[in-house]
Order: structure tokens, then sequence, then C-alpha cells
């Protein structure tokens, strides 16, 4: 069996297959109230010779048996719960160059994605906020101000996008104002603002500083070339 897989450590896409992979089963009833069940273990290890990290987890499904025409066995059923147990979150690492807070507030809304999609959503709203302000160098205000300031700087799709995000975090930062009123924001949510962090930071971050070590290899090509030049029309005469 092969699949595609991203590895969470290097970023590397890869086909991973049975060399790479391993799992287990542990099956257990001991008349829980679930019934019996299954709690699968499965770990990765990523192909990548530079990386070798590898992922583990753990998903507990229904055992049921199931008909045929052979006589009946035990299938896998319906997922009950899974746990990522390394690396426990789903953060990306960030390269060094972005800045300190808004790589901790990245990797703990991620961290926190299952346990409260809410405080997710909020934390991904302030990530979002540090970006804007050290990205674009906004003046600090509100952040719908903020996001109104940069409207004419990037695409309208993606400035939609990243007012959902002020409001959907809205949603967790402001809920004690009103507590008759409240709002859910489910991990699914959660985890498309999430997203958007990561895409942005792609295209600002990542972008602006690719492009400028694209520049300066290229400004250093024409240096060289210059003195290449020179040493041609200027010969170095042995005495
Ligand atoms: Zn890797």
């Amino acid at each position: 069996m092969s699949k595609s897989w991203q590895c969470p450590f290097c970023n590397n896409h890869s086909t991973v297959n049975n060399q790479n992979m391993s799992s287990g089963d542990l099956f257990f009833d001991n008349e829980n109230k679930l019934g019996r069940l299954n709690l699968k273990i499965e770990s990765i290890t990523c192909p990548n010779p530079d990386c070798r990290e590898f992922v583990l987890e753990a998903h507990l499904f229904e055992s049921v048996i199931k008909n045929s025409n052979f006589g009946s066995s035990y299938v896998d059923g319906s997922l009950i719960y899974s746990w990522k147990l390394h690396p426990q979150s789903t953060a990306k690492p960030l390269p060094d160059y972005i800045p300190t807070a808004i790589k901790a507030d990245y990797k703990e809304a991620c961290s926190i994605l299952n346990l409260s999609p809410k405080a997710s959503a909020t934390l991904a709203r302030r990530c979002l906020q540090g970006m804007i302000r050290n990205f674009w160098e906004v003046k600090p205000q509100n952040l719908f101000q903020e996001i109104e300031s940069i409207k004419d700087k990037v695409e309208p799709d993606t400035w939609e996008a990243i007012d959902v995000v002020r409001k959907v975090g809205n949603i967790g930062a402001h809920m004690e104002k009103d507590i008759n009123q409240i709002v859910e924001v489910d991990e699914n949510e959660a985890s498309l603002l999430i997203g958007l962090i990561e895409m942005l930071i792609e295209e600002w971050y990542v972008s602006r500083y690719e492009r400028k070590q694209r520049l300066a290899q290229i400004k250093q090509l024409g240096q060289d070339k210059d003195v290449q030049r020179k040493m041609k029309s200027n010969p170095v005469t042995p005495n």
C-alpha cells in the first residue's frame, strides 16, 4: 500500500509505502459501555534522508462483526476519536525570520485546536493582527480599522478571508460581553483560520524573503561577471 503524504516536520511531499509505515491493533471489550473497540496505532517515517522524523497517531474505532460468504469477521466500524501523539500539534515549522510573537501565537493556536476551537480562533485573530501590523507596518488601531487600511494592498478575495478571521476570532474574544449569545466555533472552522494564517505567512513573509534572496544572487552574479571582464581586459602578465 502506498499513499501521498506531507511531512509535518520538513514539509516535503512524498509517497510513503510499507517500508515507511507501521501499524498495530489493540482489541478490547472488558464489557466497557461502547462494546468491542480497536485502538489502532500508526507510524509514518519521513523518507527524506535529511529529516527521517516520524509521526505517531492513535485512532479508536468501533470493532464490528461483518458477515460475508466466507463467514464472519471483525472489521473497523466508525471512528470514535483520534490522538496525535507525535508531533502533538499540527503547527508547521516556521522560518527564523518570522517575528517571534507571530510564531508563538500561531503555535499556540495550533496546539489548542482540538481542546478549544474558540480559543484557537481567538489566537489566530491575534496572530493575524500581529502580521498586519508587522508586515504592512500599519498604525496600531483596532483590528477592523487595521484591516480596512490594507484593503487596497491585498487581493480582494484575500482581504475578505482576512475579515472572516477577524469576525470568527471575535466570537472567542468578546463572548464575555453577552453570555446569552453563544456562537460556537468548531474544530473545522478554527482549522480553516489556521490554514489562512499559513497561507499568508507563505505569501507575505516567505515570498518577500525568497525574492530578496534571488535578487541578491543576481546582484552577486553581476559583480562576479564585472570582475571576470576586468581580469580579461587587464590580464596579469607574468614578469
Ligand atoms: Zn520530513
